[in-house]
C-alpha cells in the first residue's frame, strides 16, 4: 500500500504522530500557544509523553486555567484541519488553523465558565487573559446599547457559527439617533468559521443599508462584537490571506460612506444577536 503523505506538510509520510505532533506545521501550533505564556517547553514527539509533560508545567496556574484545555483543543482542531485540507482540497494556513485551535479553546473554556465576564473574542486573541482574572474580577459589568448622537445612524450586526462550523446565522438592524429601528436583516449562511459569520454580516448588513435607498449624508456607526472582525477591517495587515478578499470588499464601502466601525461587548448588541439568531 502506498503511504500517503501528510496533507499539513505534503513532504512527509502522514503517520497519527506526526500529525499531530511531529509536523512542522503541528508543531509551529503547539509551540504558538505556549508562547502565550512565555514559556520554554521541551516536548517529546511521543503523545503521551506531551500531554504529561503540559499538564506537569502547569504547577503555578489557577486550577481552573484554561492551560488544561489546550492538548484537546490542538489535536481535536488539527484533526478537523486536516480533513477539511483532504476532502475539500483546501491549502495549508497556519494562521488560519491557529484561529480555529484558539476558537475551540474559547469556546470550551466559556462553556465551562458561564459567569465569565470576559468575551470569547478577547480569549482567542489572549487565552492567559483568564487566568490574570481573580474570580470576583469575572463578573459582568452593567452595559447597554447606546442610541447614536443626533444625525447618525447605528447599525448593530451580528454573526454566529456552531462548533461544527455548519449552518451559521447572521442578523442586524438600523436604528437612529431616538432609537427607532430602520430595518432587520437576518439569514442562514452556510459553513465556515466563526468570524467568518461576523465578516458576512458586517458586509450584509453595509448593503441592506444602502439597498434602502439612504443617499442623504447620514453618518453610520457600525457596531459588531466580534473584536477580531473589527480589527481585521480596521487593520487589513492583521487578516489571514483567506478572509482578505472579504475584508477588502467591506473597507471598499466603508470608505465610499462615512461609516465608522467599532467593537462593543456582546451585552450591548442584544438585538442584533436574536436576528443572527433567527438566521
Ligand atoms: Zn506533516
Amino acid at each position: 500500500m502506498l503511504n500517503e503523505l501528510c496533507p499539513l506538510c505534503v513532504s512527509e509520510v502522514e503517520t497519527v504522530n506526526h500529525l499531530l505532533f511531529s509536523c512542522r506545521n503541528s508543531w509551529a501550533l503547539w509551540m504558538k500557544f505556549v508562547s502565550f505564556w512565555n514559556l520554554s517547553l521541551v516536548l517529546h514527539d511521543n503523545p503521551t509523553a506531551v500531554i504529561i509533560a503540559w499538564h506537569e508545567v502547569s504547577f503555578s496556574f489557577p486550577v481552573n486555567s484554561i492551560w488544561h484545555l489546550i492538548p484537546a483543543a490542538i489535536l481535536w482542531s488539527i484533526w478537523l484541519y486536516r480533513n477539511e485540507l483532504v476532502f475539500q482540497n483546501k491549502r495549508m494556513d497556519l494562521p488560519q488553523l491557529f484561529f480555529v485551535a484558539r476558537f475551540h479553546l474559547a469556546s470550551w473554556f466559556k462553556a465551562k465558565n458561564q459567569e465569565i465576564a470576559i468575551s470569547l473574542e478577547d480569549i482567542v486573541l489572549s487565552p492567559p487573559v483568564v487566568d490574570k482574572y481573580s474570580n470576583n474580577k469575572l463578573r459582568s459589568p452593567l452595559v447597554v446599547w447606546k442610541a447614536p448622537p443626533v444625525g447618525y445612524i447605528k447599525i448593530n450586526v451580528d454573526g454566529a457559527m456552531p462548533v461544527s462550523g455548519l449552518r451559521g446565522g447572521i442578523g442586524g438592524l438600523r436604528r437612529n439617533d431616538r432609537g427607532v429601528c430602520l430595518g432587520t436583516f437576518s439569514k442562514s449562511i452556510g459553513f465556515g468559521t466563526p468570524v467568518l459569520a461576523e465578516l458576512l454580516a458586517i458586509k450584509v448588513g453595509l448593503e441592506a443599508f444602502l439597498q434602502a435607498g439612504n443617499n442623504s449624508p447620514l453618518r453610520v456607526i457600525m457596531e459588531s462584537d466580534c473584536k477580531v472582525a473589527v480589527e481585521w477591517v480596521l487593520n487589513q495587515g492583521s487578516c489571514p490571506a483567506c478572509f482578505s478578499e472579504l475584508v477588502k470588499s467591506i473597507d471598499t464601502v466603508l470608505s465610499c460612506f462615512c461609516v465608522t466601525i467599532r467593537h462593543i461587548p456582546r451585552e450591548c448588541n442584544r438585538e442584533a444577536d436574536a436576528l443572527e439568531k433567527k438566521g
